[in-house]
């Protein structure tokens, strides 16, 4: 999923996110845990802020579309 495809990220959220290598980016999308399918899955739809320091990201698990979130430390 390309960065320009990402409209629901703060400005700093979105600096933070495109500091990220593009692979480590695709790698942090396709292995959000799911609480409700109890594995691993990718996130959709997800929005982005900065918070506490770090960068979490909040969406839609692709396969059950229950929400799941991923932070990523700063
Ligand atoms: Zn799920």
């Amino acid at each position: 999923m390309a960065v320009e495809n990402l409209p629901d990220f703060t400005r700093p959220a979105r600096q933070r996110w495109e500091s990220i290598p593009a692979d480590i980016r695709q790698r942090l999308l396709a292995n959000v845990w799911c609480g409700q399918c109890r594995h691993e899955v990718t996130i959709t739809n997800f929005t982005g802020t900065i918070k506490g320091g770090d960068l979490l990201l909040v969406g839609k698990c692709a396969e059950c579309h229950g929400d799941v979130a991923r932070v990523i430390e700063g």
